[in-house]
């Protein structure tokens, strides 16, 4: 499908609602927000072929397992989860079981050896493929993969299918602007698992993100593995993401624009002025550190170093107060020092991030990382507990600051422990939950101002 047509406003190529009722489905998903928005387009494309959704996988007649490879955790949950299939599936023989994702597109022939009751395997870039897979599962057919991952034809993109946009009542909805990437940072298997980057055309996102606000969705996450590198291999010529920020941002009924992850290297000025200028951008950034050490950063490839990616910071803090700024950061890589690791604790010191996801280095096989010396398990595992108690305390202490403070939130629904109360994060992503009434502020924006703060955010009350 590389030519799509355009939808008018309020039409869609996708039929609403189901047409022929057949069993249950169940997707089971690791992994990134990519992943996650994947799986609801694959449960989309299986309601619409007469799928409801099964509460219990052991209900369902078609299982899809969306995995993950960015860790080795998430690998050896799938396999174990495909253990439990295998048992289900004896008592079951007409279930229909599905891998796709990252371990699917990197170790499909191993996904089949060690489990032959697999249908079919499907790799990143062939979601659209499921519908007919499923079919001719249904149909007796036996192993199926299909793995192909799309080519980037010179400058042009080729090949991206439309997406799915008809799921009603959606208050925050992820909207996929860019696949794949190009940097190759040494302990990453994104550009092997999602291929090399490859953005969305302009026109499409803007169809797509204006049927969402129609359907009822205020905010919207753009998603890249780079996502401010969008726009550079588009047939139509470059749109850089401070553009299409503000195109989107134009949309009515859009009210708040987020984006996950930015590349720090290309993280310039005009992005920063958009930030502070479309009202509709949220003054929140999640930029991935990595490593707080130069020779670090080095041996990873990031294309950047600790004085550059300060100044980013800086120019950001400056031209956009009270921006929320979260990061990544992996400890325990290969070679890593005393003093890089020391690097490290003093730059998250220095730059005091709202919060961090913190993890300890896995080595993926086939990436040059995995080659490297690696850190024993006892250091990296001490490493990393040292890094969450300083960065632990850095959120509890500006969060503590913000007490008192009014921030504007988008009402979300209930919390999933207290029903009684609210939901929802601020424009610099911080969560607050506070008491109302669900009914009348779902999808509303309040001010609350935060009465009591905590390391995950605050509680607070509705001005
Ligand atoms: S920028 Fe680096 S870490 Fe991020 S997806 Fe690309 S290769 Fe992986």
């Amino acid at each position: 499908m590389s030519n799509v047509t355009l939808l008018q406003p309020g039409s869609s190529p996708f039929p609403r609602g189901n047409s022929t009722k057949r069993g249950t489905y169940f997707v089971q998903t690791w992994g990134c927000q990519m992943n996650e928005e994947d799986s609801e387009q694959m449960a989309l494309y299986l309601q619409e072929m007469g799928f409801a959704a099964a509460k219990d996988v052991r209900e369902a007649q078609v299982v899809l397992l969306n995995t993950c490879s960015v860790r080795k955790k998430p690998e050896d949950k799938a396999f174990s989860f495909l253990g439990e299939l295998a048992l289900l599936k004896k008592g079951r023989p007409d279930m229909v079981i599905g891998v796709a994702g990252c371990m699917a597109q990197v170790r499909a022939d191993e996904i089949r050896k060690r489990n032959p009751h697999v249908d079919f395997v499907v790799g990143t870039a062939q979601v659209s493929s499921i519908p007919g897979l499923v079919e001719e599962a249904l149909q007796g057919k036996r192993f199926q993969k299909r793995l192909d991952l799309p080519e980037r034809k010179g400058a042009i993109v080729t090949d991206i299918p439309q997406r799915n946009v008809e799921r009603t009542g959606k208050l925050k909805a992820f909207v996929p602007i860019q696949y794949g990437c190009d940097k190759f940072c040494t302990f990453c298997i994104v550009p092997t698992t999602r291929g090399r980057e490859r953005s969305r055309p302009t026109e499409h996102l803007v169809e797509e993100v204006r049927r969402l606000a129609e359907l009822g969705t205020k905010e919207i996450t753009l998603l890249g593995q780079t996502v401010n590198s969008y726009g550079k291999n588009l047939a139509e010529g470059r749109v850089p993401f401070s553009k299409l920020l503000q195109i989107l941002g134009g949309i009515p009924g859009i009210e708040r624009i987020r984006y996950t992850s930015p590349y720090p290297r290309d993280f310039k000025t005009d992005l920063i002025e958009i930030i502070r200028d479309v009202p509709e951008v949220m003054e929140h950034c999640h930029m991935p550190l990595q490593g707080g050490h130069n020779d670090l950063l080095k041996r990873m490839k990031r294309l950047y170093t600790v004085e550059s990616f300060r100044e980013i910071l800086t120019e950001l803090r400056a031209t956009v107060p009270g921006i929320g700024l979260t990061t990544d950061v992996i400890v325990g890589f290969p070679g890593e020092t005393e003093e890089e690791f020391e690097g490290t604790l003093a730059a998250m010191r220095e730059f005091r991030f709202d919060g961090a996801y913190m993890f300890r280095y896995s080595p993926r096989p086939g990436t040059p990382a995995a080659e490297m010396d690696q850190v024993p398990v006892e250091v990296s595992k001490a490493r990393l507990e040292k890094l969450i108690q300083i960065q632990n305390a850095i959120s509890c202490e500006i969060n503590e600051s913000l007490v008192g403070e009014e921030f504007e939130v988008l009402v979300e629904g209930p919390t999933p422990k207290n029903p009684g109360l609210l939901q929802g994060y601020s424009r610099c992503f911080r969560m607050i939950h506070f008491a109302g009434d669900v009914g009348k502020l779902r999808g509303e924006t309040v001010t609350v101002r935060t009465t009591q703060s905590h390391l995950w955010g605050f509680h607070g009350e509705i001005v």
